[in-house]
């Protein structure tokens, strides 16, 4: 398996898509190997099987460009930040060796995501010590950085991609997972997430962003680490601020 730059760590087999498909598709045409890692296979998702969920999601990566997708098998529902989790990513950190990683954010109300934010930031440093997990042979790597999405709590962003020109394809990925979404030929119970205003409520979340730094679409993050700035001034310039 080849090396990846950045990757995306989400609970269930639709998080990465709805929450940083954007930034992924960014990343992917600027040159950079992307993936993602889902934790669970959404097993507990009141809509679809885990088979439907997982074709669902290898149509998703296409659409995404990803180069590498994977699952990492623990129980959706029951994700905790324990030993046997923690070695488990730690192995496949050391494994792809990616540079950043994106995330859910803390205190997430769903369980797993909150949990997924915290176990993503132990893992990351574990990698990186030799003696953690030696006997299974594999090198040390470098922490990656971790960005963690805002979704359900709001927090100010420490920066927001802009994705303008991938929303379409974002929302493309979204809906692959035709078990989960919007669809009027369905018999499973509806949620929240079924109801035909989710997909807009997603594109005007989009939107949203975007219009904070002066473009039609954006995905916000924010990091713990403060950032480390070459030229204050290109930054600064970018159209960012319309209200200044
Ligand atoms: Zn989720």
């Amino acid at each position: 398996m080849s090396e990846i730059d950045i990757l995306a760590i989400f609970a269930h087999p639709d998080d990465m898509e709805l929450t940083v498909g954007g930034t992924l598709l960014k990343m992917k045409s600027l040159g950079y190997k992307t993936g993602a890692l889902d934790v669970t296979g959404g097993e507990m998702g009141t809509r679809g099987t885990a088979k439907g969920r997982h074709e669902e999601a290898v149509e998703a990566a296409r659409i995404l460009k990803l180069d590498v997708r994977e699952n990492l098998g623990l129980a959706d529902g029951h994700v905790f930040v324990d030993e046997e989790s923690r070695t488990k990513l730690v192995r496949v950190l050391r494994r792809l060796k990616p540079k950043v990683l994106l995330t859910h954010q803390y205190d997430d109300p769903h369980p797993d995501h909150n949990h997924i934010a915290q176990l993503v930031r132990e893992a990351a440093r574990l990698a990186s010590m030799r003696r953690y997990d030696e006997e299974f042979g594999q090198e040390r790597i470098n922490v990656p950085m971790v960005a963690h999405n805002i979704f359900s709590r709001l927090l100010a962003p420490s920066f927001i991609v802009d994705v303008s020109e991938f929303a379409e394809q974002k929302m493309d990925a979204i809906k692959a997972h035709k078990s989960q979404f919007y669809n009027p030929d369905s018999d499973e119970p509806e949620t929240r997430l079924t109801g035909e205003g989710f997909l807009s409520e997603l594109e005007n979340r989009t939107r949203y962003f975007g219009s904070l730094i002066g473009t039609t679409g954006g995905e916000p993050f924010y990091v713990r680490e403060a950032l480390n700035v070459d030229d204050p001034i290109a930054l600064l310039t970018r159209p960012m601020n319309l209200y200044s």
